[in-house]
């Protein structure tokens, strides 16, 4: 990290500006490393580099600068001292919560967190003796009334990604320490941008860059970062699962990240701008979007956030298939699971048409870069048909 990168204040100028680079002669966009193994002239120097082998290039399930370079460029931007990055934002989170817990260990968990994270709780970690309780996070009470003794680690999503909910991180850092255990937060809706938890506390953030950081739906990543102490302690799990991210991707990653303050202004802006028209729709019960004064933790989101991402949920007043009606009359909206690019997305969970009478239906929309005003639009013209 440069010295102009590191006083620069402005988060634009920060990821749009590298330094010249005499090793790269003046390349500006850093060329891949991609190669496997880092080879060295002589025994001694082999020998050298082995004995601090943690942060040397020499084999790149370990280490490779073309990944090196995001990661740095990351912590940074998150404000932590290091980071890794990995082949998908799963593989960041496994590893992740799998350094820190052991057999015997208690977990509380978000129960409305990222549905594989709790899986591989409830799944996998069990098996090895981890136990987890899921809490409903927006009561602070609750989550304080879960710990036991053993709790080792508190496992954060805020806001959630299909209701939105958020988490008190001030006051959950301060709960862990008291007790001795970690805190770790899936912060991929907000992005570096809009969230900076380690600020509050929180010990280690971790990113899907599959959505808004690497931002044009062609690539899978995640990224932890945390204090160097925290990061060196995942290394070991991170050569061991070995779920690293290739350079290519890391390169790719970059070129996103060079636009992703510009992006998350004009998509904050845009779902903004759809929410709102959405709330004020008579068949719209409900938007679940915490930038919106109507949220009941919206106070909680000025306090804790600069802003926020493009991605909530409505809650519709009619019957499933009427919602499956309006939803296919929706021309910008292809339907899939994930969000983060510059394309809109929605996703509908399977509902059953017998859910109980006056219950509303959940859909969840990413609003992309298209102009809001010709979403609305369309909106408007799918309602009317109804
Ligand atoms: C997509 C997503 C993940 C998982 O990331 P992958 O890159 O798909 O493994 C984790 N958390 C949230 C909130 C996500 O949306």
């Amino acid at each position: 990290m440069s010295e102009h990168q590191a006083a620069s204040r402005n988060i634009q100028t920060f990821v749009v500006h590298d330094d010249h680079d005499e090793r790269h002669h003046g390349a500006v966009a850093m060329p891949v490393y991609q190669n496997s193994v880092f080879t060295f002239p002589t025994q001694g120097s082999f020998e050298e580099a082995m004995s601090d082998s943690r942060d040397r290039f020499m084999y790149t399930r370990g280490n490779n600068p073309s990944v090196r370079q995001l990661e740095e460029r990351l912590a940074s931007l998150e404000g932590g001292e290091k980071a890794r990055c990995f082949a998908s934002g799963m593989a960041a989170i496994s590893t992740a919560v799998i350094s820190l817990v052991q057999a015997g260990d208690h977990i509380v968990c978000v129960d409305q967190a990222y549905g594989p994270a709790k899986d591989l709780m409830v799944s996998v970690l069990s098996r090895f003796g981890v136990e987890t309780t899921f809490v409903n996070g927006a009561s602070f009470e609750e989550i304080a009334g879960t710990v036991k003794p053993n709790t080792k680690m508190i496992y954060l999503e805020s806001p959630t990604s299909l209701r939105f909910e958020l988490q008190d991180l001030r006051r959950c850092a301060e709960l862990a320490k008291r007790i001795g255990a970690r805190t770790v937060i899936d912060n991929t809706w907000a992005t570096p941008v809009y969230q900076n938890p380690l600020a509050y506390g929180i010990d280690l953030v971790v990113h899907s860059v599959t959505k808004y950081i690497g931002g044009h739906s062609d690539l899978l990543g995640g990224v932890v970062i945390g204090s160097e102490q925290l990061i060196s302690q995942i290394n070991r799990e991170y050569l061991l699962l070995g779920s690293i991210m290739q350079p290519a991707t890391a390169a790719q990653v970059m070129r996103g990240l060079r636009t992703l303050p510009l992006r998350m202004e004009k998509l904050q802006q845009n779902g903004l701008e759809v929410a709102r028209y959405l709330e004020q729709e008579p068949l719209v019960a409900k938007v679940n979007h915490p930038g919106l004064p109507s949220h009941p933790q919206h106070e909680l989101y000025l306090s804790q956030m600069k802003g926020g991402g493009s991605l909530f949920s409505v809650e519709l007043a009619m019957t499933v298939e009427k919602a499956k009606t309006w939803v296919d009359s929706l021309v910008y909206f292809r339907k899939g699971f994930s969000w983060g690019g510059y394309e809109s997305l929605m996703y509908m969970p399977i509902q059953h048409p017998d859910t109980e009478a006056g219950e509303n239906v959940i859909v969840r929309f990413y609003i992309g870069l298209e102009e809001p005003e010709d979403i609305i639009r369309n909106m408007q013209e799918a309602f009317a048909k109804l």
